[in-house]
């Protein structure tokens, strides 16, 4: 009597090649679509989701309901509390329903390949036809394969490989029909469905009435927003993306990685979209957009890595367990039995510093060294960060200060918009060089010469840190060494918490007895 498609990170009607494929089979047996979305606080705890994803998911889901609706097609929205009983929920549903036919996106983390495999046995049990789709990677991980039949662990020749395979199969980078409206009466069948109502924030996260709207007015939900930014990005900025994408001033990337974490806009419409304005070439015509659909493909490498090696994935055990103490060594950071892990076996031998008033001052912004506190501010403020000091600050924190990656990982996830496991494990990867960058670990940011590099005239800086503001010059970049600390002191701007030559020479010194030791 009915197709229900299962919305999950997906929450669009463009490109879904899930939707369209319940859609196909809708229009095939002329019966209508119906869409569910299970809200799961325990699956938020359990993968750290900051509350300002928790909204914006929430406030794409009404956006999303509301264009289903136009449609003639009903979202159903339900909590939870146990995530263990989704599996078992959904197919209680198409029971409900008389659904004989699930379809549903493929999300790749260990969690929901585990709850997926679930949902196609209970289907198999009760004679429900599960169609599962490859649709958040441009190209589906597990095709992209060296010439000794291994995956790819270096990103430069598993983007020549990507482009290469986009080129002799350019299938992958046919966007899936648009839905039109319900081919069966959905109103007439299920019309209690079409009051259901979206939930309110669970309990367990939350937001004052300014960070929503905060939140609201930096990143309006849904599809139509990412669809205007991804345009306008384009039309604006794409074309000098390569020489521009690190200033930190100004606006000079997409920001559209919240879209794209919660799927209201797909990375395939994004590549076709710059594709289409790179004239139609997939190879070096312009600069900007073949730069910018690298940087999209780096989404794609990282969920490559997460399948082929997924004990990197921190398992819910993990974030159950009440958070390590910072301060001992001995209930410090450990391991769960076998996830979590970084990709370099040998660099889990890496001796971690656990100063838990250094940890504070990074994760506040008050380290003393203006670029990493500007970032830190704009991550509390925005609930997200420029790429560039991602970098920064998290080599600062495993570096500079020998914090244990995980703990910086752990924060960034539990404030970013866009937290993503896969794209934060392996940008932590980097910044502390545990993960698949092949760049050796010698090669340590200096916080100095980034902040004079990518804020040459420390307009970021100014922005972010207003104890700051009054500092005229490079003074900017160290307040304290270049004649500017009275008005730091004055304004009660921190001095340094660690020297960056020092704290230079004890990693090169950590990570050399555990690398090569
Ligand atoms: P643009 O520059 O416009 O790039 C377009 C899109 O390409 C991004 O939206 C993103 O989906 C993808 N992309 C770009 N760079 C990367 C990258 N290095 N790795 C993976 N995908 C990339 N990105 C997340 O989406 N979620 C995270 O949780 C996340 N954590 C990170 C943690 C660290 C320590 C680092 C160094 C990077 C992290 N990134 C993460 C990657 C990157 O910083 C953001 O995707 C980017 O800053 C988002 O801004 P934008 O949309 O304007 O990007």
């Amino acid at each position: 009597k009915a197709v229900v498609h299962w919305f999950k990170t997906d929450l669009r009607l463009q490109d879904n090649r899930a939707l369209s494929t319940a859609f196909q089979i809708a229009k095939d047996n002329q019966i209508p679509v119906i869409g569910v979305y299970i809200v799961s606080p325990e699956d938020f705890e359990a993968h750290l989701t900051s509350p300002a994803r928790v909204d914006f998911t929430l406030r794409t889901l009404k956006q999303l309901q509301k264009d289903l609706s136009e449609l003639d097609i009903p979202l159903y929205v339900e909590t939870q509390e146990k995530r263990k009983n989704i599996p078992t929920r959904i197919v209680e549903l198409c029971q409900q329903w008389e659904a004989k036919h699930l379809c549903a996106n493929l999300e790749y983390e260990v969690d929901e390949l585990r709850r997926d495999a679930k949902v196609v046995r209970r289907c198999a049990d009760h004679d429900i036809d599960f169609t599962p789709s490859h649709d958040t990677c441009v190209v589906t991980p597990g095709l992209l394969i060296t010439g000794a039949g291994k995956q790819y662990a270096v990103y430069t020749p598993w983007f020549r490989s990507w482009l290469r395979f986009l080129k002799e199969n350019p299938d992958y980078l046919e966007m899936s029909e648009d839905p039109g409206t319900n081919p069966g009466d959905a109103r007439k069948q299920f019309a209690d469905l079409f009051d259901c109502k979206i939930p309110d924030m669970p309990s367990s996260k939350s937001l004052s009435e300014k960070e929503k709207k905060r939140f609201e007015e930096l990143y309006p939900a849904g599809e139509h927003e990412a669809t205007r930014r991804l345009e306008k990005f384009l039309k604006e900025k794409c074309g000098d993306y390569d020489k521009n994408r690190s200033m930190l001033p100004g606006e000079n990337t997409s920001a559209l990685s919240p879209y794209f974490a919660s799927g209201a806009i797909s990375a395939r419409t994004a590549v076709v979209t710059a594709k289409r304005a790179n004239k139609n070439h997939l190879d070096r015509y312009d600069q900007g957009h073949m730069t910018w659909i690298s940087e999209v493909a780096w989404r794609d490498f990282y969920r490559h890595v997460l399948v082929h090696w997924p004990f990197i994935w921190y398992g819910v055990l993990y974030y159950l367990l009440p958070p390590p103490s910072i301060h001992s060594r001995k209930s410090g950071l450990t391991d769960p039995p076998s996830m979590n892990k970084c990709f370099k076996p040998e660099a889990t031998n890496i001796e971690w510093e656990y100063d838990a008033d250094q940890f504070q001052a990074w994760s506040e912004g008050k380290t003393g060294f203006p670029i990493v506190d500007a970032a830190m501010r704009q991550l509390k403020h925005c609930a997200w960060m420029h790429n560039r000091t991602r970098m920064v600050v998290s080599s600062f924190l495993s570096k500079d200060l020998m914090i244990d990656w995980r703990r910086g990982e752990r924060f960034f996830m539990e404030h970013l918009i866009d937290g993503d496991f896969a794209s934060n494990h392996g940008g932590w990867g980097f910044g502390s060089s545990t993960g698949v960058d092949p760049q050796p670990y010698f090669r340590i940011f200096n916080p100095l010469r980034q902040s004079e590099r990518f804020d040459p005239d420390g307009e970021y800086i100014r922005h972010w840190v207003p104890e700051l503001r009054d500092v005229k010059g490079n003074a900017i970049h160290e307040p304290y060494s270049r004649g500017a600390g009275a008005i730091a002191q004055k304004n009660g701007y921190p001095r340094p918490i660690v020297e960056h030559a020092a704290s230079r020479d004890r990693a090169l010194a950590r990570y050399k007895s555990a690398l090569q030791g």
